[in-house]
């Protein structure tokens, strides 16, 4: 599914509702559950992944993992998600990379929630089960967000 955003905001709330989409499936036992974000630079990847940290009440701000690769930030409550896992594969080149960053555990495990940018940076590293979302910059204001198809998020924002 294909929508715009006119604002950070907007895309928070997509975000959001990604977050009820995945809330409201059965569990995926053994496995992570892997969002794949891809788009230019300034296409609302991280505000987006802002929106999931909103949404799952982490307590601390999403900042952009450029520099460091990954930051792990708590995610509070009774699950099914208990660690949101913000990677920013922009610095890594090829799936064997990913196992710097210890990417067999973090995938493996279902309690955590992990959003990666730029994932055609590692390309075949990134699992057949990842939910695709590309980020199109249309205007100032303006993203194109297209949403993987399994998500089954309801369209509600133009
Ligand atoms: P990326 O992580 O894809 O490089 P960021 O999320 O860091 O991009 O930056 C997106 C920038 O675009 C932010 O400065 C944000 O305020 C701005 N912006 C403007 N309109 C939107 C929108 N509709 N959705 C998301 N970000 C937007
Ligand atoms: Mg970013």
């Amino acid at each position: 599914m294909e929508l715009t955003t006119h604002s950070p905001k907007e895309t928070e709330a997509l975000a959001a509702r990604v977050v009820h989409a995945l809330l409201s499936r059965s569990g995926t036992a053994g496995t992570a559950t892997i969002l794949a974000l891809q788009g230019d630079l300034g296409a609302g990847k991280t505000a987006f992944t802002k929106g999931l940290a909103k949404a799952l009440q982490v307590a601390e701000e999403v900042t952009s993992p450029t520099f460091v690769i990954q930051k792990l930030y708590p995610i509070p409550g009774t699950g099914p998600f208990t660690q949101l896992v913000h990677i920013d594969a922009y610095r890594l080149e090829g799936k064997d990379e990913l196992k710097t960053i210890g990417w067999h555990d973090l995938a493996t495990d279902p309690n955590n929630l992990v959003v990666m940018e730029w994932p055609e940076q590692v390309g075949l590293g990134v699992p057949e089960r990842a939910y695709w979302l590309s980020f199109e910059h249309v205007s100032e204001n303006e993203r194109k967000i297209e949403v993987d198809e399994r998500l089954h998020i309801e369209q509600d924002i133009k």
